[in-house]
């Protein structure tokens, strides 16, 4: 690639640093050979560059200057508006500035403003519970616009805030922002209702989940080992999930459905506080009461009696049986 480089800055603030090891699982190709190969430029990141201290502050100064440009600005994890507004809780080390003003000063000159992972677009995780550190993401708080930019912050390119939401992020999912932004390919269209890039966020976990044909006859797991579909006793919101993770895969082969936990719908907003357990279904009079998008609540109730009805034998015992137990029956197909 020729041309001049594609500068990103990445920033850590209350997160658990997991979007980073995640991007870190990049392959076919690796991160590195994929940011290259795209002209993306690290200018810093706390884990992957040797400057530290005074070195990385000097380069934060150059490009509040202009003097280096900077592309996109890469926030990990949830901006921590606290003690009462200061943002004094998370204070940029060797300098006396709380990282949510250098967030904000930084973002005045970037080209492109990025939230990497659900805690940075919406609060996340680090906005559970009674939130003591007053966490916020960079243009939401929770589901609501706000935050620590403010819900109407568009960056110089024009563009809110791209929420690339996730607990963690897939690795693709960042790589492939910022080779889109680099070549001027994400336009405000190409972001949802809730900013995130809609190559992504456009399709739902429950999309090649292997589990489907138990889903079509509502033949539920009971417990976790259970080879069974997720939806109706474990909490599972794959038919609900916005994200691709079960067509484009992590780590080349997995996703949480396919490892046997039930989706908990990490890229929405206020995931973290779904008002019960995560592995719990709530259900009034039996029916589940988060119904797959799309699906009016009487169809769903029809289809499910009907599928129940019809479940063959197989998949009514495999369901509840952590290894197949009937196979599928092979039929002589001239005999049919
Ligand atoms: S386990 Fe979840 S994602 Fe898989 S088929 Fe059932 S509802 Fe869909
Ligand atoms: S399957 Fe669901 S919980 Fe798991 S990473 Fe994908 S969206 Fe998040």
């Amino acid at each position: 690639m020729t041309g001049a480089p594609f500068n990103i800055l990445w920033l850590q603030s209350g997160g658990c640093g997991g979007c980073t090891m995640s991007l870190l699982c990049a392959d076919a190709p690796d991160l590195m050979t994929t940011l290259k190969s795209a002209g993306i430029h690290i200018l810093w990141h706390p884990t992957l560059s040797e400057e530290t201290g005074a070195e990385a502050i000097a380069l934060f100064d150059e490009v509040l200057s202009g003097a280096v440009p900077l592309h996109a600005l890469c926030i990990e994890g949830a901006l921590l508006r606290g003690p009462n507004g200061t943002g004094r809780f998370h204070v940029l080390a060797g300098t006396e500035t709380p990282t949510i003003d250098w967030v904000r000063r930084l973002a005045g000159v970037a080209e492109h403003v990025v939230a990497v992972g659900s805690c940075a677009a919406y609060g996340g995780v680090t906005a559970a519970g009674v939130n003591p550190a007053d966490a916020c993401g960079l243009a939401y708080d929770g589901r609501q616009p706000g935050g620590a930019l403010g819900g109407a912050f568009r960056s110089r390119s024009g563009l809110p805030v791209v929420n690339v939401a996730g607990c963690p992020t897939h690795p693709n999912w960042v790589t492939e922002t910022l080779m889109l932004l680099a070549a001027g390919l994400l336009g405000p269209g190409d972001l949802d209702s809730y900013g995130r890039p809609r190559f992504y966020a456009d399709h739902l976990v429950h999309h090649g989940c292997p589990r489907n044909e138990y889903y079509e006859y509502k033949a539920s797991a009971e417990k976790l080992s259970d080879l069974g579909c997720m939806m109706e006793h474990l909490g599972c919101l794959g038919t609900q999930a916005h994200a691709d993770c079960n067509t484009r895969l992590w780590n080349g082969e997995g996703s949480c459905t396919r490892g046997g936990y039930a989706c908990i719908n990490c890229t929405a907003p206020e995931f973290e506080e779904p008002g019960h357990a995560f592995l719990q279904t709530p259900k009034i009079g039996g029916i589940p009461v988060g119904l797959p998008t799309d699906m009016p609540k009487a169809w769903f109730i029809a289809l499910s009696s009907l599928a129940k009805a019809a479940t063959p034998e197989r998949l009514r015992r495999n369901a509840v049986s952590d290894h197949e137990v009937i196979p599928p029956a092979v039929r002589d197909i001239k005999r049919r």
